[in-house]
């Protein structure tokens, strides 16, 4: 909903100290993360994909040796584009996966699958007459993973499964077989070596290099929310993140830690897209209420939302108070049930008769991106918890007319207030200024209902 505002010299120091953890990662004591997952790799495709991760090329299958040496391949791609570069390309990425590794577009399938097949067992073993419906149930599963998995593999497995349906088998003899997906592919497992966000958000960070006065300089989740320096989430703008240090003590020395109370949301989920899981851009700190109860696991390609680097409502949504007489109305039908006849105490700030509104500007840029947003982060119905902060509101119009505050500009010019903006922010307790959007929670609402009211805007 708020756009996230950092320089981009920030950005270029926060992306440097995360490439260095990112390096030190692949290399830890124990050798280097790609050569060791690529030996781990059972077939050339699933070769051929982590040298596209790695290089952003595809090799050629029939060039896929048994053995890489991480210093002899160049991973600028790796670490330029898909650690470190914008959602764009992150997004091509995503294209290029889909159009040549279809078997790897969803890595969750095949241990879905699995999961599935021990839950259905369970049912079977518990009744037995629902055999039949159960195994067609099977059988739609494995049929859809049947468009994106190619694995030799697999398919035997599926072959399998198939003859043994066909000879009434029964459930014992065919449920053995799932011991079998065991193997059917490994890249999802080395994918979550290499892009290891367990490690990255550990308490203990690691120690990536010394400043000028031989100080520790630490990264991890707590570190990279500290550097980006977001106050409120950006998605809903109601909760505060903050940012403190600890003392800790490593090797009986002490050092200053960085501690958050944000969660670190993946704008494209890692289950999904484990391959994004370290991406620089695809980090966005915001409250666990929005990233933990209400996005889950919300697929942001598929439904497309506010991306808050770059994107935010501004004008395209705006905050509007909408006179209803039944306040308790099911507010996602909020355009039938308003009424003509309005309850005027809520002119005077006295009534909850009313509900907080978005004004979406139809067939805008981002219109649907923004219905998306707040569909997911259930805005429109956490905000009508804000009525008595827009009721003050509306008191505040009625008395900080314009003439009231020029005439406290003008008393206190010099002294308290240097510009009539000051006048305002302190009438509202809030930022109104597009720029100051990110450090207040409920900014966006105040602007927007400052505007529509009156306040300052005379
Ligand atoms: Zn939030």
């Amino acid at each position: 909903m708020i756009k996230i505002n950092i320089s981009s010299e920030k950005m270029k120091e926060i992306k440097k100290k995360h490439l260095k953890w990112f390096q030190k990662h692949l290399n830890s004591s124990k050798g280097n993360k790609i050569e060791e997952s690529y030996k781990n790799l059972k077939n050339e495709k699933e070769k051929q994909f982590l040298l596209y991760l790695c290089t952003g090329n595809i090799k050629n299958i029939n060039e896929i040796t048994d053995e890489i040496n991480s210093k002899d391949i160049d991973l600028d791609f790796l670490t330029e584009t898909l650690i470190s570069g914008t959602i764009l390309e992150l997004k091509s990425i995503k294209k290029v996966i889909e159009e040549n590794f279809k078997s790897f577009k969803n890595f969750n399938k095949v241990f879905y699958l699995k999961d599935f097949i021990i839950q259905k067992r369970e049912e079977v073993k518990k009744d037995k007459d629902n055999e039949a419906k159960i195994f067609k149930e099977i059988e739609k599963e494995i049929d859809d993973i049947k468009s994106f998995c190619d694995e030799t593999k697999f398919k035997a497995l599926l072959k399998d499964f198939d003859e043994k349906r066909n000879k009434n088998l029964g459930a014992k003899q065919i449920f053995l077989d799932i011991r079998k997906l065991n193997g059917v592919s490994t890249i999802d497992a080395e994918i979550k070596k290499i892009f290891d966000y367990k490690k990255f958000s550990q308490t203990n960070e690691t120690e990536i290099e010394k400043d000028e006065n031989k100080n520790s300089i630490f990264w991890g989740r707590h570190s990279l929310i500290t550097n980006l320096g977001v106050q409120v989430c950006p998605y809903c703008n109601r909760q505060y993140i903050t940012n403190y240090k600890e003392e800790d003590i490593k090797n009986k020395e002490k050092y200053i830690k960085n501690k958050t109370t944000a969660d670190l949301d993946h704008f494209y989920i890692k289950s999904e897209y484990p391959y994004f899981a370290l991406s620089l851009y695809n980090f966005i700190p915001s409250c666990q209420i929005c990233n933990s109860r209400f996005k889950l696991d919300c697929d942001f390609f598929e439904n497309e939302v506010i991306y808050p680097y770059e994107e935010e409502f501004g004008d395209e949504a705006k905050f509007s108070i909408k006179l209803t007489n039944d306040s308790e109305n099911e507010i996602d039908q909020i355009k039938e049930k308003l009424i003509k006849e309005y309850d005027s105490d809520v002119f005077y700030g006295n009534s909850d008769n009313f509900i907080i509104h978005f004004n979406i500007q139809e067939h805008s840029k981002n219109s649907e991106k923004i219905k998306n947003s707040i569909t997911t982060f259930k805005l429109r119905k956490v905000y009508q918890y804000h009525k008595d902060y827009v009721r003050e509101l509306i008191k505040k119009s009625i008395i900080y007319n314009e003439s009231r505050i020029d005439e406290l500009y003008r008393e206190y010019e010099g002294t308290l207030f240097n510009s009539r903006e000051d006048v305002i922010q302190m009438i509202v307790s809030n930022y109104i200024d597009d720029e100051k959007l990110d450090k207040r929670v409920l900014s966006k609402l105040t602007k927007d209902i400052c505007e529509e009211l009156g306040i300052g805007y005379l």
